[in-house]
């Protein structure tokens, strides 16, 4: 008899309609969590919920658009009314904003990158915190870039969003650290996705490694065995690295 390693864990993913997050959630599905999929495009999320079922696997489709954080309170509770836990959280979903230099950019654009890229990921963490506490080993992954350390000119808010991000996501693993909840940090680099495409329209897509080659290290992190909280795996080095301890 097959074992799944996830089942009747439940699992929720951001951005799940394509890209990362729909190989993100793909796999896990594959591995016996239910995923809750979370995006805006119900055309992404119905082919995901397709292909979870023709695997054998269970979806719940929740299109939302993660701008609206009272929407990620109320999926909060209905979680907690239907499971009463939360198993995993891939903080995934983001946008890429303006390509200009930061003098050009206006400051709708700007709360626009900052709402998908911040604040929504804050709403998630206020939000399934305790649900994720109800679970014996709730795992949190949120999705980041190497531009938020190379300070990469002409992505001034995606580079600035994302070290936000990162501060966030290490404030939370110090605050959980001595929970059951283990918080840790991706970084992609380039993958072949629609948002690489767009931020670099010259590139030929068939030289970048696949959403599913990224998901494969997205998993092992979201797993009960994965022990260790407050690190960050740089997929392009293959490295683990650890945030700075607490002071
Ligand atoms: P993508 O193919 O464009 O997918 C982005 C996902 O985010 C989509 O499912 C999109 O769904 C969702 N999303 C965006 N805005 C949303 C909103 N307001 N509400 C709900 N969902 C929203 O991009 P990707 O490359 O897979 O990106 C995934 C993550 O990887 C992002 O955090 C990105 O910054 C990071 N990353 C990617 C690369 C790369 O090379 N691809 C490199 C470094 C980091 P809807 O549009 O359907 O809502």
């Amino acid at each position: 008899m097959t074992t799944f390693p996830l089942a009747s864990r439940i699992a929720l993913v951001t951005g799940a309609s394509r890209g990362i997050g729909y190989a993100t959630a793909r796999a896990l599905a594959k591995l016996g969590a239910h995923v809750v999929a979370v995006a805006r495009t119900q055309g992404g999320l119905e082919e995901l919920d397709d292909e979870i079922q023709k695997d054998g696997g269970s979806a719940t489709l929740v299109p939302l658009d993660l701008t609206d954080f009272d929407g990620i309170a109320r999926l909060g509770a209905a979680l907690h009314e239907r499971h009463g836990k939360l198993d995993i959280l891939v903080g995934n979903a983001g946008v890429a904003g303006p390509s200009s230099p930061l003098g050009h950019v206006d400051l709708k654009p700007w709360n626009d990158v900052m709402a998908v890229n911040v604040t929504a990921n804050f709403q998630l963490i206020r939000c399934m915190e305790p649900l994720l506490k109800k679970s014996d080993a709730g795992r949190a992954v949120f999705v980041t870039s190497a531009a938020a350390n190379k300070a990469l000119a002409y992505v001034g808010p995606y580079a600035t969003s994302k070290a936000a991000l990162e501060a966030l996501v290490r404030v939370w693993a110090n605050e959980t650290a001595s929970t059951a909840i283990r918080v840790n940090l991706f970084s992609p680099g380039p993958i072949r996705t629609r948002m690489r495409a767009t931020v670099f329209p010259g590139e030929d897509p068939m030289t970048l490694d696949t959403p599913e080659q990224a998901a494969e290290f997205i998993l092992p992190m979201c797993t009960p065995d994965w022990k260790e909280t407050g690190r960050f795996y740089d997929y392009p080095a293959r490295t683990l690295k650890s945030f700075h301890a607490p002071a």
